[in-house]
This record gives structure tokens, sequence and C-alpha cells, in this order.
């Protein structure tokens, strides 16, 4: 899933200044189960505006919506009649959510600002109540059939793909104690799994055009399509 942060109010205050009617829109996907950016978030969110505006003594409305998913222009249109009558959303969305709202919004009528309430952070897993790790970088070129099932692009700081670089003590890595080492985790489960000759395999000099390096990525499932 995508996990993200909830941007400092100060911040998106700053974003919507001069805004007179203002939409907070949640999304039902990712940012819910994270707790960032669901219902509740913009439930909170919308008073805390609420009494920011009050406290200066401006006329402002806060209005609140929360959608299936804001990365699906199907869900975006839905609600066209209430984009339109506001001057600013704030998307409490991921990124791709912020986005996909502001193209639909730039086809209307009249200009209306589409901001960021999120600070989208990463791909990740829940690792217990409340806490999330980050465990992909959507290379395009999954390794994890080699490596055990362990990430080495995202879980090794150095995104090393041929084994450690040699600093970690104790099993944590060199650049923060805190974080367990990625290579020592998967030579464990190798070892586990009887697979420890992975870790002699050399992996060729990689070709990162499927990652982001080869620019914006587009996925097309022909059979899909209309
Ligand atoms: S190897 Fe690539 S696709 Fe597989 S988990 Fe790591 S970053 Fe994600
Ligand atoms: S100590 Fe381990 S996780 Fe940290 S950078 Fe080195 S190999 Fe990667």
């Amino acid at each position: 899933m995508i996990v993200g942060d909830l941007k400092p109010i100060e911040e998106i205050e700053a974003s919507i200044r001069d805004c007179p009617r203002v939409l907070v829109l949640g999304c039902r996907g990712c940012v819910t189960v994270c707790n960032t950016g669901g219902e509740k978030e913009v439930s909170v969110l919308a008073s805390q505006l609420r009494i920011a505006s009050q406290a200066r003594r401006e006329q402002r409305e806060v209005r609140e919506e929360t959608i299936e998913r804001q990365c699906d222009f199907e869900y975006i249109e839905a609600l066209l009649p209430q984009i339109s009558d506001v001057d600013a959303v704030v998307s409490l969305a991921c990124g791709a959510g912020v986005q996909h709202v502001a193209e639909v919004a730039a086809g209307l009528q009249r200009p209306i600002q589409v901001v960021p309430g999120v600070n989208t952070t990463f791909l990740g897993a829940a690792l217990e109540q409340g806490v999330w790790g980050e465990r992909c970088q959507g290379c395009g070129n999954c390794v994890l059939e080699i490596t055990g099932g362990i990430c080495p692009i995202a879980r090794c700081s150095k995104s090393l793909l041929n084994g450690p670089c040699g600093g970690s003590s104790e099993g944590k890595c060199e650049i923060d104690p805190e974080v367990d080492c990625a290579w020592q985790l998967i030579y464990d489960r190798l070892s586990v799994l009887g697979k420890l000759e992975n870790m002699t395999r050399v992996l060729p000099t990689r070709d990162w055009s499927t990652s982001r390096d080869g620019g914006p990525r587009t996925r097309v499932i022909e059979e899909l399509r209309k």
C-alpha cells in the first residue's frame, strides 16, 4: 500500500490562502488504511481549518467529502458538482490521487486549486498496529525470487544488489543502527530456505529503465481497454 503523512496544518493553510470555499477531499484507499486521508482525517482537518479561519476572523466555508479512490477518474467525476463549487480542494490522497483530481479540476470552467494535504512517502506494509515499513520501490523488475522475498532495493540503505557493503554490525545497518541490515536478513532467510547459493549469484549491471530512471511509466492491459 501507499503510505503517507499528513502535512503540517500551517503548510496546508498557506496553500489555500485567499480561498473562501474549500473542499477537504479524502480517499478510501491506502490513505484510509494508514490513517492519513480517510473520512476521519478529513473531518479532523476540516475542523482545524474552520477553527483557524475563525481565529483570524476570516469568512471561509470548509466542506468535506471522501470518495472511493482519487486515482480513478470514475469516482472523481461523480463529485464534479461539489468540486466545481469551491475555490480549492485539499486532497488527502497520495500524490497520484492529487494529480488526478487536479487534472479533472483543470477541465472546469473556472480555476480551482487542488493542493496536497499529504506527503506521500513510500510503498509499504503494516508491521504492527500503527507502524508501516518501506518494502518496495516499484523498480519494475522484481528480484525477490533470488533474495528470499526481501527487497534489497527498498530495504538496504544503499540499495545494494550483490551482497552487503561490509559495514553492518550485529545484524544492523551501518547507516542506522535501528534498521536491520537487509543483506543480513536476506542471508538468514536464504539459509532457512536452503538457498544460500543465491548469495554467490552475481546479478549483472541492472537496467534501471524499468524503474523511474526510464521516465514516467504506463501500464496497459489491452483487453481492459474499451
Ligand atoms: S525488487 Fe523491485 S519490484 Fe521487487 S520489491 Fe524490490 S523494488 Fe519492489
Ligand atoms: S549495512 Fe546492510 S543494509 Fe546497511 S547499507 Fe550495508 S548492506 Fe545495506
